[in-house]
Order: C-alpha cells, then structure tokens, then sequence
C-alpha cells in the first residue's frame, strides 16, 4: 500500500498535471449576510456587498489605488528605526510576526505612504493595513505618520490619513505609546503650516489610534458601518454593567452624536475627498500659512521626533525660502 501511496500517486498526478484543485477564491462569503459573492462583481463593487451594502476592510495599497487619480502614486519607503526595541516574545517572537505579517502583506510596516494627485490636487496620504499585525502602531508606524506630515508640508500639499487599527503595538511597549505623542506633534506640524489633515476612518479605528491622530482632523470622515472607538463595546459592557445601544461605536452613531463630520460610501469616497480637499486647500491659500519656528521648539520637535528622513533642517530652508518679507525682518530682530 505504500508503495503505490508513496510512489505511484504522486508519479500518476505529476503525469495528469497535478492535483486538480479548485481556486477557492472564485466566490467570497459576505461576513454581514453570507450571501456568496463572484470574485470579479466584489472587485467591481470596490469590496461591497451588493446585496447588504457591507463595506468589506481593503489592504492600504487598495485603498490609496482606489483615491488617487486613475490609482497611480509615488510610494515613500518606511522603515523601522529599530526592529523589535524590547526583544519581545509571546508565544512567538516579535521579529518572527513581523516576518510573517511582511510576507504577507509584502509591506515593510502596517502604513503606507504615498504621495500623488486627487483630483489633480497634490496630496500625501498615508494608509493603515489593517492586515499587518491588527495595523497596530508601534515606532515604523510613529515614522511613516511624521514623513507623511513632513512630506505634506514639504509639498504644501493637504494630509489624508486613513485608519484601520487596533491600537498600540504591545509588542513595543512604550515605544508604542510613545507614537500617540509623536503622531499629535506631526498633526500639529501640518497644522501650523496652514494646511488641512483629512482623517478617514476605516473599519475598525480603536484604541491608541483613536485616542491620538485619528480624531485630531479638520475634517472626520468615514464609510458606512465602521466602528470606531477606543476600548471595545464588550469590554465597556462589563465595566458599566449596561447594556450598550443598537448601532454603538458604529459611523452612522458618531455621525449622529458630532463626533464626525460625513460617512460617505465607498464609491463616492474620491469624489467627497476631492471636494474637501479642493475647499479647504482655497481657504488655506487665502489664509496666509503660518509657519512660526520658534529656535526653542525646534530643539524640542527634534528630541521628541528623531529618526525621520526628511530633518528639520530641510523643512526650516525650505519654509525660510516661502517665508515673505515681514517674516525675515522678524527674524533678524531676534
Ligand atoms: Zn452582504
């Protein structure tokens, strides 16, 4: 029996051309109604249910293929500063999730950074995959947020967030924790250049994320359906002892109680993006871009912010060069 089972078998299949499998991702399964869709309708349908209109999660590159002009962007490469800062080791070692979760998602880290047109508007965006270890932010995810603000401030171009995480990366520790800091500082950079941070808020946006550069935007919008929110709604069930209304944490629930500004379908998301991005960007160009650099928070930004690419220094020549006539007498006074 062995030997037709070790040897024969395997010669016959290699000679008929291989097992004969059937792709199994000819139909997908909707997780809301589980109605099987044909592959090439949901690609169609930019991962939406036609039958409940449940918005299915996208990887990061999806995402920015799907907003930029006819998919097409210039991608700016992230790396860690440091790969596993605490030598962490749970039931696996952290380096070895990080290797499984690249081969994955071919991507260095859980963002993506780009930089591109909208509607003919330059725009930088940069996308959580949720994909990647939950699109948790650890150091590489701190890093790709700042080069994006500095890259956006670089451009004069507007910020577009779009989040999709479960929060800190535990497996760093603090250094995790560190990134909600690091993160408001760089919202604040693109702030302070007089220019607008979009936040689009995929499913799901929880914890540390939402506690910091998720809910720090001019404008909040989101895809129908999404939950978004800090702790779970299971974990503050048991806390509060009550039970939580229909609908809670969901985007049509923060719409409702002003926590953000649209929810917007998927296939009108570019469209909607473009139409803030252009309203905003004229509003900007007719309020003056304030870009006061201080010598003593410069110290601090670099302290606070230090392994990035593009260094104070580059922005301050680049700023100094837009800077008008009023503002370098400023200068000189000091
Ligand atoms: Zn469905």
């Amino acid at each position: 029996m062995s030997w037709i089972a070790n040897f024969v078998r395997p010669k016959l299949q290699k000679l008929v051309g291989g097992s004969k499998e059937v792709p199994d991702n000819l139909w997908y399964k909707c997780p809301d109604c589980g109605q099987m869709i044909f592959h090439r309708d949901l690609a169609k349908n930019l991962k939406v249910c036609q039958h409940c209109d449940h918005h299915m999660r996208l990887g990061a590159n999806e995402r920015l293929e799907m907003l930029f002009d006819d998919g097409v962007f210039e991608k700016v490469e992230v790396e860690a500063p440091i790969t596993d800062p605490l030598k962490f080791r749970d039931v696996k070692r952290y380096t070895e999730r990080l290797k499984e979760s690249k081969a994955k998602t071919k991507s260095n880290d859980a963002i993506m950074v780009a930089h591109g047109k909208v509607s003919g508007a330059q725009t930088v965006m940069a996308a959580f995959d949720f994909a990647f270890m939950g699109g948790s932010m650890g150091l590489a995810v701190g890093d790709g947020v700042i080069k994006a603000a500095r890259l956006a401030v670089k451009q004069h171009a507007p910020l577009v967030v779009l989040t999709s995480s479960g929060g800190a990366r535990m497996q760093e520790g603090i250094h995790s924790l560190m990134q909600l800091a690091r993160t408001t500082i760089a919202v604040e950079e693109v702030r302070e250049a007089g220019l607008p941070y979009i936040v689009i808020l995929c499913d799901p946006t929880t914890g540390g994320v939402s506690a910091s550069l998720a809910m720090l935007g001019d404008i909040h919008i989101s895809e129908p359906g999404a939950v978004i929110g800090f702790a779970g709604q299971r974990v503050i069930e048991q806390t509060i002892r009550e039970t939580l209304p229909e609908g809670f944490q969901r985007a049509e629930y923060l719409l409702e109680h002003g926590m953000i500004d649209m929810v917007v379908p998927r296939k009108n998301l570019q469209a909607e993006l473009a139409k803030v991005i252009d309203l905003l960007m004229v509003t900007s160009k007719a309020t003056k871009p304030m870009t006061v650099t201080t010598k003593s928070t410069a110290i601090v930004e670099a302290e606070i912010l230090p392994p990035v690419t593009v260094t104070n220094a580059e922005i301050k020549s680049d700023a100094d060069s837009k800077k008008d006539g009023i503002e370098s007498r400023d200068e000189s006074k000091k």
